[in-house]
């Protein structure tokens, strides 16, 4: 029997998950599936993520060190860096207008906002409280941050990404600079532990089905508590803001995206879907960029045919601050807080909006929730209480699911468009790769 191809099978354990997510709610045994099947949710996170920080490292050094020349560097990072603003502002004027349009603060009952706002408010809090240190820094804190002051207190932690990426930009540019003949075996070295590492992140996938499973499974038992009523009663109450923000990140991925695609590589959108689907699903899971980020290299890669010199450049920079998703998340609950609060929003607040929340999702770390927490500056910054968050944070892992989707997305299309543009996408059919990849793993 021909063995399913590792999408379908992560899509089996998504419904697998939900199903027993649901079945645990009704059938009283929440508990067996928090202490039981959820670990291996959280196992499976946790691989992934032991492998971000050497990953970044080791793939950039490794990318970087094959740049011949370093204007080419430049040219690359400029282009990169532009695209990924320009998406971003973007994102962010789709989710304004749709916001906008739809008014979905005008749906919701005075009732239910009250009682939002009280049962969250000390969930909210515990966010405020993060956020309200991010709010006291100035506004050069983002490019401070990036620079550390020990690599191995930046190695510690995997909030440290653009650290680890300076670090790893520092270390291959002055590789490219130093004397072929001395750097020759640090260059081998990178080169291996490049090939090694990439093996560990095929290995932990083909455990991905299971733990998506565990992860959904578990997510929903959360989300739910003891009282299904009321969690359903939260998602209608707030369906009209969730639709608004689907809406936006849809047409992010089925417009605008293809739409790049399209006009500037070869590449068809069903053909690169196919190929970063894996990608796309475990971001619905882990709601982490960075927790998908080896994946999403390796799909870019060996499915796209990007370069490894682009791909283990783009993504990882793509992942810490380019952030599609997030952006129209921003928008979008920004005036959606505002009009449940009847604030009215001036056209110099909507371009403030812009403005912040670019800021706030380059600034937003790649890990579940940080849309969220990031949005406390949007609104202190057009003068909303911030005690709105109580209103969308029962809504938001689902919403995290999705825009992270988007994030990771767009990740991908830049890094395609980037490739194109400088002819080093070698497109490969997905017949082929299912044949090379049978090859490569040899007969069973
Ligand atoms: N979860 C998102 C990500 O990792 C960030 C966010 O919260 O918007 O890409």
């Amino acid at each position: 029997m021909k063995k399913l191809a590792l999408h379908w099978n992560i899509l089996i354990g998504m419904a697998i998950g939900v199903v027993l997510g649901l079945a645990a709610i009704f059938g009283g045994f929440g508990d067996f599936v928090q202490d039981w099947i959820k670990p291996f949710g959280t196992i499976f996170i946790n691989l992934l993520k032991l492998i971000a920080v050497p990953l970044i490292l080791v793939s950039l050094i490794d990318g970087i060190s094959n740049l011949t020349d370093l204007s080419k560097l430049s040219r690359i990072g400029g282009k990169t860096i532009g695209f990924y603003i320009f998406s971003t502002v973007l994102a962010i004027a789709i989710g304004l207008i749709l916001v906008n349009l739809v008014e979905p603060g005008s749906f919701l009952p005075e009732e239910t906002r009250e009682e939002l706002r009280l049962k969250y408010a000390s969930e909210a809090n515990l966010k405020m409280v993060s956020a309200s240190s991010v709010e006291e820094n100035g506004p050069l804190k983002v490019l401070v941050d990036i620079v550390p002051d020990n690599i191995f207190g930046a190695f510690t932690s995997n909030v440290n990404m653009l650290q680890v990426i300076f670090f790893a930009f520092l270390f291959g540019i002055a590789m490219v600079m130093t004397p072929q003949t001395k750097v020759l075996p640090v260059k081998q070295f990178f080169d291996g532990a490049n090939s090694v590492i990439l093996k560990i992140v095929d290995l932990v996938m083909r455990t991905a089905p299971l733990g998506v499973m565990a992860l959904l499974a578990g997510l929903i038992v959360d989300i739910a508590g003891d009282d299904p009523a009321s969690a359903i009663d939260l998602f209608q109450a707030l369906g009209v803001y969730s639709i608004t923000v689907l809406v936006g990140l849809a047409i992010m991925i089925f417009v605008f995206y293809p739409l790049v695609l399209t006009a500037f590589t070869p590449i068809k959108y069903r053909a690169f879907f196919q190929g970063i689907f894996p990608a796309q699903m475990l971001a619905f899971s882990t709601s982490s960029s960075a927790a998908t980020l080896p994946v999403t290299m390796e799909r870019v890669e060996k499915h796209l045919g990007v370069s490894e010199e682009i791909t283990s450049f783009v993504l990882p920079l793509g992942a810490t601050i380019n952030m599609d998703g997030t952006s129209i998340h921003q928008a979008v609950s920004a005036v959606f807080i505002a009009q449940a609060f009847g604030h009215d929003l001036t056209m110099t607040d909507q371009l403030v909006i812009v403005l912040t929340a670019t800021l706030a999702s380059i600034g937003a770390a790649a890990v579940p929730s940080a849309g969220l927490i990031m949005l406390v500056i949007v609104l202190g910054a057009i003068g909303v209480d911030p005690e709105g968050l109580a209103l969308i944070v029962a809504v938001d892992r689902p919403i995290d699911m999705c825009r992270t989707i988007v994030n990771v997305t767009g990740d991908a299309t830049v890094a395609t468009l980037v490739a194109s543009t400088e002819g080093e996408l070698k497109w490969l059919d997905p017949d082929q790769i299912d044949q090379e990849e049978t090859e490569s793993r040899g007969p069973r």
